[in-house]
Formats: C-alpha cells, sequence, structure tokens
C-alpha cells in the first residue's frame, strides 16, 4: 500500500475531527490523527492546540502549549509509525528511515512515572518527552510480539488501525459499536452502510 500525503481539509465536521483512541496503543491512537487514511487522509493536528487536545484526549500531559515545531516533530513521528505498522500488516521489513525516526525520539527521555496514593501517572514534560513516549511505545510494539497482531478496521469505509489482542484473534473491528454494528446491520439489511459514528 502507498502512504500518500495527509492533507488539510478545510470543511471536516467536527465530529470527524474527534480523536480516536480505540487502537489499544497509544502509538497507534497517533496515526488515528490521520482522518480516513483509506480515502482522503485529513488532517486532525491543523494547529498546535490540536496537539494539545490529543495529548489530555490520551493522557500524555504535556507541561506547556505546543509550539508549531512540536506539531512538525509529532507529524514526522507519525509518518514513520504508520510507515511501520503498514508494514507490519503486509509482513514487511520495517522501512529504515521510519525505524531511524522512532530510535532517534525514543533514546531522548520520556514522560517519567510517578508513584501516588491512588496509583501511579505520568508526570507532566515537555513534547519533546511526549513524543519520546509514544516513540517508546512504537518500539514496544513493533519489536515485539503484537507487531503481528496490527491490524486495520475491516469495515470498507474505515482504516482504524490497532492491536488485535484478543486470544484467538479474532478481533476485525477499530469498534464493535461502531463500524462491527453498522457493518452487520448493513448486511443484513443488504443496503448501503449507514449510521458514521466512529472510526475511520
Ligand atoms: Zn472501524
Amino acid at each position: 500500500m502507498m502512504i500518500g500525503p495527509v492533507v488539510n481539509l478545510l470543511e471536516v465536521p467536527p465530529s470527524e475531527l474527534r480523536f480516536r483512541t480505540s487502537s489499544g496503543r497509544v502509538s497507534l491512537d497517533l496515526v488515528a490523527t490521520i482522518g480516513e487514511r483509506w480515502r482522503r487522509r485529513f488532517e486532525r493536528l491543523r494547529g498546535p492546540e490540536d496537539l494539545d487536545r490529543w495529548c489530555s484526549t490520551v493522557g500524555l500531559p504535556a507541561a506547556a502549549a505546543a509550539t508549531p515545531g512540536d506539531l512538525q516533530d509529532v507529524r514526522t513521528l507519525r509518518a514513520a509509525i504508520e510507515a511501520l505498522a503498514v508494514a507490519a500488516m503486509e509482513g514487511r521489513a520495517y522501512p529504515e528511515p521510519a525505524v531511524t525516526t522512532v530510535n532517534d525520539q525514543a533514546v531522548r527521555p520520556d514522560l517519567a512515572p510517578w508513584l501516588t496514593d491512588e496509583g501511579s501517572e505520568l508526570r507532566p514534560g515537555s513534547h519533546d518527552r511526549v513524543r519520546s513516549t509514544v516513540a517508546r511505545d512504537a518500539v514496544d510494539l513493533f519489536g515485539g510480539p503484537f507487531a503481528r497482531k496490527v491490524r486495520e478496521c475491516s469495515a470498507d469505509d474505515c482504516a482504524l488501525v490497532y492491536v488485535d489482542t484478543t486470544r484467538g484473534g479474532t478481533r476485525r473491528w477499530c469498534s464493535m459499536q461502531a463500524c462491527g454494528n453498522r457493518t452487520k446491520v448493513a448486511r443484513h439489511r443488504g443496503g448501503p452502510r449507514t449510521g458514521r459514528e466512529d472510526g475511520r
């Protein structure tokens, strides 16, 4: 599969800009900031403030507001992770530039874990640390046994990437509530698919 550029669409409904967090891994959740990977590949991280929103959505506390440079750097990391995911799904060797990009970021300090009365949390840190945390997740994922369990949603109109952690490897959808039910209902009716609530 060819990986095309990510485009800024002017008119995107707010629901389409909502971040998807059902992949099971934060590194793949970053890839899901590309909307409609299967078709239009539109940008959900349109400005630095979107990156800050994404960080709080996925639970990576940034200590300061993102800068345009942070946005550029996270997009570069995202492209590398997407390339690794596609290679993993196609059973190909990981592309060298993507490996280098992820490793260069992962070697830097990440967000520190912090023990609390109620468990643990991540200490707020720079966006550099945020990216390192995401990159280390990618190293763990693509360097480990779950690399073979990276999948793309089976719905025709969705390409969210996730990790199939079911024991039998039977998960077919990014989300049963959204794509799973939508596809089943459409097949049952024999008609076009409706109700685009989530995914893509
Ligand atoms: Zn889906």
